[in-house]
């Protein structure tokens, strides 16, 4: 099957749209409510949504109208959604109600506190049948460690076509997502200025997981 391809010479591609500002901005300010969080993240991974799947493979089919018979379109591929556990899961639902067919694939990584790699902590890929085509979804691309994790499991499984979908990135974690997996596109809402010297995202938003999920320690 011809699936969609692309070179990443040209950088990550970025959310143009004036409806991605103010969801950004409600991210970013440190008042706003896990509820507000969660629904401008649901609302960036929409808009981010329908760019990554815009060119999808689609075959005709035939179709029963009340009136007669006609063709009409559907998804010629079977798509993987891949949340990076924790934050990644509120990004989920967009894709679902999009890609209403879609397989939702789970990965956990926790980074040891001595080599600073990502470890594996949950995957549970089926050992052959790799989907056709994968978004992995993590809110915060910050060193890349845990999306280039992510990533090669995917490729371990076989699956042919590849994209990153992130809210924030650094450019530390776009570059070695473009050195390690070049054909994989990345699609971010902004891409935010530098890491600080632990691992976090400047200007950032914080801890998305912790925000999403009122989940921040005291
Ligand atoms: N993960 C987060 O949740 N925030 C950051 O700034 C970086 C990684």
């Amino acid at each position: 099957m011809a699936l969609y391809k692309e070179r990443m010479s040209d950088g990550p591609h970025l959310l143009q749209h004036a409806l991605a500002e103010s969801a950004l901005r409600v991210l970013r300010d440190e008042k706003s409510s896990p509820q507000l969080f969660r629904g401008a993240i649901l609302r960036l991974t929409s808009l981010l949504t329908l760019e990554a799947t815009r060119n999808l493979p689609v075959k005709q089919v035939e179709v029963k109208t009340p009136l007669t018979t006609t063709t009409g379109g559907t998804l010629a591929c079977r798509v993987g959604i891949v949340p990076i556990l924790r934050a990644g899961l509120c990004m989920v639902d967009p894709l679902l109600t999009m890609l209403p067919e879609a397989e939702v694939w789970h990965l956990g990584f926790y980074r040891d506190e001595e080599t600073l790699k990502p470890v594996t902590y949950y995957e549970k890929l089926p050992p052959n049948a790799p989907v056709d085509v994968a978004y992995v979804l993590d809110p915060m691309l910050a060193t890349g460690g845990s999306a280039c994790a992510a990533l090669a499991n995917l490729k371990a499984w076989g699956v042919p076509e590849l994209h990153f979908l992130g809210v924030l990135a650094a450019p530390e974690g776009v570059e070695r997502v473009q050195r390690e997996f070049p054909d994989v596109p990345i699609h971010i809402a902004a891409l935010d200025e530098k890491l600080n010297d632990k691992g976090y995202i400047v200007p950032g938003l914080g801890d998305a997981g912790d925000r999403a999920f009122n989940a921040a320690a005291l």
